[in-house]
Protein backbone atom coordinates (compact mmCIF):
# COMPACT_ATOMS: atom_id res chain seq x y z
CA UNK A 1 0.00 0.00 0.00
CA UNK A 2 1.05 3.43 -0.66
CA UNK A 3 2.85 5.51 2.15
CA UNK A 4 0.10 7.81 3.24
CA UNK A 5 2.30 10.38 3.84
CA UNK A 6 0.51 13.40 2.21
CA UNK A 7 3.73 15.54 0.42
CA UNK A 8 0.98 18.19 -0.96
CA UNK A 9 -0.72 18.44 2.19
CA UNK A 10 2.33 18.53 4.17
CA UNK A 11 2.01 22.39 4.14
CA UNK A 12 -1.52 22.40 3.94
CA UNK A 13 -0.98 24.69 7.05
CA UNK A 14 -3.14 27.87 6.65
CA UNK A 15 -4.64 27.05 10.41
CA UNK A 16 -7.31 29.20 11.38
CA UNK A 17 -7.73 30.95 14.56
CA UNK A 18 -10.55 29.10 15.81
CA UNK A 19 -9.50 29.88 19.77
CA UNK A 20 -6.15 30.43 21.01
CA UNK A 21 -4.95 27.49 23.46
CA UNK A 22 -4.20 28.44 26.67
CA UNK A 23 -0.54 27.70 27.13
CA UNK A 24 0.31 25.52 30.41
CA UNK A 25 3.80 24.76 30.61
CA UNK A 26 5.14 22.07 33.00
CA UNK A 27 8.59 20.81 34.28
CA UNK A 28 9.78 17.57 33.21
CA UNK A 29 13.59 17.27 34.52
CA UNK A 30 14.34 20.89 34.33
CA UNK A 31 13.07 21.51 31.01
CA UNK A 32 9.74 23.07 29.45
CA UNK A 33 6.96 20.49 28.22
CA UNK A 34 3.26 20.93 26.97
CA UNK A 35 0.59 18.64 26.89
CA UNK A 36 -0.01 17.05 23.00
CA UNK A 37 -4.13 18.03 24.10
CA UNK A 38 -2.92 21.62 24.81
CA UNK A 39 -0.80 21.33 21.15
CA UNK A 40 -4.06 19.54 19.30
CA UNK A 41 -6.37 22.74 20.68
CA UNK A 42 -3.44 25.02 19.55
CA UNK A 43 -3.38 23.58 16.12
CA UNK A 44 -7.13 23.02 15.68
CA UNK A 45 -6.73 19.24 15.58
CA UNK A 46 -10.16 18.56 17.64
CA UNK A 47 -10.17 14.35 17.19
CA UNK A 48 -7.47 13.39 19.99
CA UNK A 49 -7.02 9.80 20.61
CA UNK A 50 -5.22 8.26 23.00
CA UNK A 51 -4.14 4.94 24.08
CA UNK A 52 -1.76 3.26 26.39
CA UNK A 53 1.21 3.79 24.02
CA UNK A 54 0.28 7.43 22.19
CA UNK A 55 -1.67 9.94 21.33
CA UNK A 56 -2.86 11.49 17.74
CA UNK A 57 -4.62 14.46 17.43
CA UNK A 58 -6.05 14.82 14.03
CA UNK A 59 -8.48 17.64 11.83
CA UNK A 60 -8.55 16.23 8.26
CA UNK A 61 -5.63 15.21 6.95
CA UNK A 62 -3.97 16.73 9.45
CA UNK A 63 -2.75 15.04 12.53
CA UNK A 64 0.25 14.73 15.25
CA UNK A 65 1.22 11.38 16.75
CA UNK A 66 3.39 11.08 19.84
CA UNK A 67 4.64 7.82 20.94
CA UNK A 68 4.92 7.78 25.05
CA UNK A 69 9.02 7.47 26.19
CA UNK A 70 10.00 7.77 22.43
CA UNK A 71 11.30 10.58 20.35
CA UNK A 72 9.65 9.27 17.08
CA UNK A 73 7.17 11.78 16.06
CA UNK A 74 4.94 12.09 13.29
CA UNK A 75 3.20 14.56 11.21
CA UNK A 76 1.01 13.85 8.81
CA UNK A 77 2.28 10.11 9.03
CA UNK A 78 5.98 11.55 8.08
CA UNK A 79 8.70 10.73 10.72
CA UNK A 80 10.31 13.18 12.44
CA UNK A 81 12.77 12.29 16.05
CA UNK A 82 12.36 15.03 18.66
CA UNK A 83 15.63 16.20 20.34
CA UNK A 84 14.15 15.03 23.12
CA UNK A 85 11.37 11.78 23.85
CA UNK A 86 7.91 12.98 24.72
CA UNK A 87 7.26 12.09 28.14
CA UNK A 88 4.27 11.48 30.82
CA UNK A 89 3.48 14.19 33.33
CA UNK A 90 0.31 13.78 35.46
CA UNK A 91 -1.33 11.05 33.07
CA UNK A 92 -0.49 13.77 29.85
CA UNK A 93 1.89 12.90 27.31
CA UNK A 94 3.72 15.87 26.95
CA UNK A 95 6.07 17.73 23.95
CA UNK A 96 9.73 19.41 24.91
CA UNK A 97 8.46 22.95 24.22
CA UNK A 98 11.95 23.22 22.26
CA UNK A 99 10.52 20.62 19.83
CA UNK A 100 7.18 22.63 19.55
CA UNK A 101 9.25 25.60 18.57
CA UNK A 102 11.89 24.40 17.00
CA UNK A 103 10.34 21.17 14.98
CA UNK A 104 6.38 21.36 15.14
CA UNK A 105 5.83 25.11 14.46
CA UNK A 106 7.90 25.85 11.15
CA UNK A 107 6.49 22.12 9.97
CA UNK A 108 2.47 23.06 11.13
CA UNK A 109 2.29 26.91 9.83
CA UNK A 110 5.75 27.17 7.67
CA UNK A 111 4.04 30.43 6.36
CA UNK A 112 4.25 32.27 9.83
CA UNK A 113 8.80 31.73 9.26
CA UNK A 114 9.59 35.86 9.07
CA UNK A 115 11.78 36.78 6.89
CA UNK A 116 12.28 33.59 4.77
CA UNK A 117 13.91 35.18 1.71
CA UNK A 118 12.71 34.02 -1.71
CA UNK A 119 14.50 31.17 -3.68
CA UNK A 120 15.77 31.84 -7.06
CA UNK A 121 18.85 29.51 -6.68
CA UNK A 122 19.91 26.25 -5.30
CA UNK A 123 23.40 25.55 -4.36
CA UNK A 124 22.79 21.64 -4.93
CA UNK A 125 25.85 19.81 -2.98
CA UNK A 126 27.27 16.09 -4.31
CA UNK A 127 29.29 14.44 -1.12
CA UNK A 128 32.71 13.42 -0.87
CA UNK A 129 34.76 13.66 -4.47
CA UNK A 130 38.32 12.84 -5.75
CA UNK A 131 40.21 10.63 -3.13
CA UNK A 132 37.49 10.86 -0.56
CA UNK A 133 35.55 7.58 -2.39
CA UNK A 134 32.57 8.10 0.66
CA UNK A 135 30.79 5.19 1.28
CA UNK A 136 31.74 2.12 -0.73
CA UNK A 137 29.03 -0.09 -1.94
CA UNK A 138 29.24 -2.93 -3.83
CA UNK A 139 27.71 -1.54 -7.15
CA UNK A 140 30.39 1.60 -7.15
CA UNK A 141 31.52 4.41 -4.43
CA UNK A 142 29.11 6.68 -2.92
CA UNK A 143 30.32 10.12 -4.27
CA UNK A 144 29.65 8.82 -7.93
CA UNK A 145 26.18 7.98 -7.02
CA UNK A 146 25.78 11.91 -5.23
CA UNK A 147 26.88 13.47 -8.43
CA UNK A 148 24.93 11.60 -10.67
CA UNK A 149 21.87 12.63 -8.26
CA UNK A 150 23.04 16.46 -8.09
CA UNK A 151 23.40 16.29 -12.48
CA UNK A 152 19.95 14.70 -12.87
CA UNK A 153 18.36 17.22 -10.05
CA UNK A 154 20.20 20.35 -12.18
CA UNK A 155 18.59 19.31 -15.25
CA UNK A 156 15.15 19.57 -13.28
CA UNK A 157 15.83 22.78 -11.45
CA UNK A 158 17.01 24.82 -14.41
CA UNK A 159 14.25 23.33 -16.07
CA UNK A 160 12.06 24.76 -14.07
CA UNK A 161 13.89 28.41 -14.38
CA UNK A 162 15.86 28.21 -11.10
CA UNK A 163 19.49 29.30 -11.05
CA UNK A 164 21.55 26.01 -9.71
CA UNK A 165 25.60 26.21 -8.31
CA UNK A 166 27.32 22.85 -7.95
CA UNK A 167 30.06 22.73 -5.57
CA UNK A 168 31.53 20.21 -7.60
CA UNK A 169 30.65 18.97 -11.18
CA UNK A 170 32.95 16.28 -11.45
CA UNK A 171 34.98 14.03 -9.74
CA UNK A 172 37.30 15.84 -7.46
CA UNK A 173 37.63 16.90 -3.73
CA UNK A 174 36.58 20.11 -2.56
CA UNK A 175 37.35 20.90 1.40
CA UNK A 176 34.18 21.46 3.38
CA UNK A 177 34.77 24.76 4.17
CA UNK A 178 34.96 25.52 0.59
CA UNK A 179 31.36 23.80 -0.06
CA UNK A 180 30.61 26.21 2.80
CA UNK A 181 32.46 29.37 1.53
CA UNK A 182 30.19 28.28 -2.53
CA UNK A 183 26.98 28.31 -0.61
CA UNK A 184 27.69 31.63 1.50
CA UNK A 185 28.48 33.15 -1.27
CA UNK A 186 24.93 33.00 -3.22
CA UNK A 187 21.81 35.25 -1.87
CA UNK A 188 18.12 34.11 -2.21
CA UNK A 189 19.51 30.18 -2.28
CA UNK A 190 18.90 27.03 -0.50
CA UNK A 191 21.68 24.32 -0.05
CA UNK A 192 21.17 20.55 -0.50
CA UNK A 193 23.73 18.13 0.42
CA UNK A 194 23.34 14.63 -1.40
CA UNK A 195 25.11 11.49 0.38
CA UNK A 196 24.39 7.66 0.85
CA UNK A 197 24.57 6.01 4.12
CA UNK A 198 26.49 3.09 5.65
CA UNK A 199 26.69 1.26 8.67
CA UNK A 200 24.94 -1.76 10.36
CA UNK A 201 21.81 -3.60 9.01
CA UNK A 202 20.36 0.04 8.30
CA UNK A 203 18.25 0.77 5.41
CA UNK A 204 15.95 3.79 4.16
CA UNK A 205 16.24 7.34 3.47
CA UNK A 206 16.63 9.99 6.19
CA UNK A 207 17.49 13.90 5.87
CA UNK A 208 19.46 16.01 8.50
CA UNK A 209 18.80 19.53 9.45
CA UNK A 210 20.97 21.80 11.90
CA UNK A 211 20.60 20.94 15.40
CA UNK A 212 19.10 24.10 17.33
CA UNK A 213 21.69 26.10 19.92
CA UNK A 214 21.37 23.71 23.13
CA UNK A 215 20.27 20.88 21.76
CA UNK A 216 22.18 17.67 21.34
CA UNK A 217 23.27 16.42 17.69
CA UNK A 218 21.46 13.19 17.26
CA UNK A 219 25.55 12.09 15.83
CA UNK A 220 26.95 12.43 19.28
CA UNK A 221 27.30 10.62 22.10
CA UNK A 222 25.43 13.07 24.58
CA UNK A 223 25.15 16.32 25.08
CA UNK A 224 28.41 19.07 24.85
CA UNK A 225 29.21 22.46 26.19
CA UNK A 226 29.33 22.67 22.48
CA UNK A 227 25.68 22.43 21.98
CA UNK A 228 25.33 26.11 23.80
CA UNK A 229 26.98 27.59 20.93
CA UNK A 230 24.98 29.72 18.59
CA UNK A 231 25.96 28.39 15.05
CA UNK A 232 25.86 30.54 11.79
CA UNK A 233 23.24 28.49 9.86
CA UNK A 234 21.03 28.57 13.39
CA UNK A 235 19.39 32.34 12.24
CA UNK A 236 18.28 30.56 9.94
CA UNK A 237 16.09 27.36 12.63
CA UNK A 238 12.85 28.05 11.14
CA UNK A 239 13.69 27.76 7.77
CA UNK A 240 16.13 24.96 8.02
CA UNK A 241 13.29 22.88 9.53
CA UNK A 242 10.90 23.91 7.04
CA UNK A 243 13.38 23.16 4.07
CA UNK A 244 14.14 19.81 5.52
CA UNK A 245 10.51 18.73 5.61
CA UNK A 246 9.53 19.53 2.11
CA UNK A 247 13.14 17.60 1.45
CA UNK A 248 12.21 14.62 4.01
CA UNK A 249 8.52 14.46 2.71
CA UNK A 250 9.17 14.20 -0.62
CA UNK A 251 12.64 11.84 -0.33
CA UNK A 252 9.59 9.58 1.82
CA UNK A 253 7.05 9.51 -0.81
CA UNK A 254 9.11 9.39 -4.50
CA UNK A 255 11.27 6.60 -3.38
CA UNK A 256 8.72 4.59 -1.11
CA UNK A 257 11.99 3.49 0.89
CA UNK A 258 11.54 3.08 4.37
CA UNK A 259 11.46 6.27 6.62
CA UNK A 260 14.62 6.47 9.19
CA UNK A 261 13.38 9.97 9.72
CA UNK A 262 14.15 13.79 9.69
CA UNK A 263 17.25 13.87 12.49
CA UNK A 264 19.43 16.73 13.78
CA UNK A 265 22.98 17.37 13.23
CA UNK A 266 25.75 19.21 13.10
CA UNK A 267 27.89 18.52 10.10
CA UNK A 268 29.67 21.05 9.03
CA UNK A 269 28.36 22.12 5.95
CA UNK A 270 24.80 22.59 7.25
CA UNK A 271 26.51 23.71 10.53
CA UNK A 272 28.35 27.14 9.07
CA UNK A 273 25.86 27.85 6.04
CA UNK A 274 23.97 30.81 6.32
CA UNK A 275 21.31 30.29 3.70
CA UNK A 276 18.66 27.39 4.47
CA UNK A 277 20.39 23.73 3.87
CA UNK A 278 19.34 20.24 4.20
CA UNK A 279 21.38 16.53 3.83
CA UNK A 280 19.57 13.90 2.22
CA UNK A 281 20.82 10.26 3.11
CA UNK A 282 19.33 8.62 0.13
CA UNK A 283 19.74 4.92 1.20
CA UNK A 284 22.52 2.47 2.18
CA UNK A 285 24.89 1.84 0.68
CA UNK A 286 26.36 -0.97 3.07
CA UNK A 287 22.93 -2.81 2.20
CA UNK A 288 22.06 -5.24 -0.22
CA UNK A 289 18.24 -3.83 -0.91
CA UNK A 290 19.05 -0.37 -0.94
CA UNK A 291 22.44 -0.54 -2.81
CA UNK A 292 20.75 -2.02 -5.33
CA UNK A 293 18.41 0.73 -6.11
CA UNK A 294 21.16 3.62 -5.67
CA UNK A 295 23.31 1.63 -8.47
CA UNK A 296 20.12 2.15 -11.16
CA UNK A 297 19.87 5.09 -12.74
CA UNK A 298 15.85 5.30 -12.69
CA UNK A 299 16.43 5.50 -8.66
CA UNK A 300 18.85 8.54 -8.87
CA UNK A 301 16.25 10.34 -11.40
CA UNK A 302 13.65 9.36 -8.69
CA UNK A 303 16.23 11.18 -6.27
CA UNK A 304 16.60 13.95 -8.59
CA UNK A 305 12.25 14.34 -8.87
CA UNK A 306 12.45 14.27 -5.08
CA UNK A 307 14.86 17.18 -4.55
CA UNK A 308 12.55 19.38 -7.41
CA UNK A 309 9.93 18.46 -5.60
CA UNK A 310 11.85 19.72 -2.34
CA UNK A 311 12.61 22.83 -3.81
CA UNK A 312 8.76 23.31 -5.15
CA UNK A 313 7.44 22.64 -1.95
CA UNK A 314 9.35 24.87 0.33
CA UNK A 315 8.87 28.12 -1.38
CA UNK A 316 4.98 27.38 -1.69
CA UNK A 317 5.57 26.44 2.09
CA UNK A 318 7.13 29.75 3.05
CA UNK A 319 5.45 32.24 0.56
CA UNK A 320 1.73 31.78 2.04
CA UNK A 321 0.31 34.67 4.30
CA UNK A 322 1.57 34.98 8.04
CA UNK A 323 -1.21 33.91 11.24
CA UNK A 324 -1.27 36.00 14.43
CA UNK A 325 -1.45 33.38 17.33
CA UNK A 326 1.99 32.66 19.59
CA UNK A 327 3.94 29.97 20.87
CA UNK A 328 4.80 29.62 24.26
CA UNK A 329 7.34 31.94 25.61
CA UNK A 330 10.54 30.68 26.99
CA UNK A 331 11.53 30.24 30.24
CA UNK A 332 14.15 33.50 31.67
CA UNK A 333 17.24 30.36 31.31
CA UNK A 334 18.22 29.18 27.95
CA UNK A 335 16.96 25.57 27.60
CA UNK A 336 19.61 22.87 29.30
CA UNK A 337 21.71 21.04 27.08
CA UNK A 338 20.29 18.44 27.61
CA UNK A 339 11.06 -2.13 7.86
CA UNK A 340 11.32 -1.19 4.08
CA UNK A 341 7.96 -0.70 2.36
CA UNK A 342 7.10 -1.82 -1.20
CA UNK A 343 10.07 -1.04 -3.00
CA UNK A 344 9.35 0.94 -6.35
CA UNK A 345 9.42 -1.10 -9.78
CA UNK A 346 12.85 -0.65 -10.69
CA UNK A 347 15.32 -1.68 -13.16
CA UNK A 348 18.02 -4.36 -12.00
CA UNK A 349 21.82 -2.56 -11.91
CA UNK A 350 23.36 -2.09 -15.05
CA UNK A 351 19.93 -2.57 -16.88
CA UNK A 352 20.34 0.86 -18.37
ZN1 LIG B 1 28.48 10.88 2.69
Amino acid sequence: MRRQVCLILLFFHWVLPVHAADWKVVQIAGRDYLSMRNIAQFYNLEDVRETDKEVMAKSGVRSLRAIKGSAEFFINNLKFILSYPAEQHDGDLCVSRMDLVKLIEPVMRPSRIKNAPPVETVVLDAGHGGHDNGAAGAYGPEKAFALDVVMRAKALLQGAGLKVVLTRDSDYFVPLDERVRIANRQKNAIFISMHFNHGGEGTGVEAYTLAPRGVPSMMADGPRVSDLVECAGNVRDAENMALATASHAALVVKTRMYDRGLKRARFVVIRDIKIPGVLLEGGFQSSRFDSKMIATPLYRQTLAQAILAAVENYRKAVGSQPANRTLPQRNPDPEPAGRPSKPAPIDPPGSS
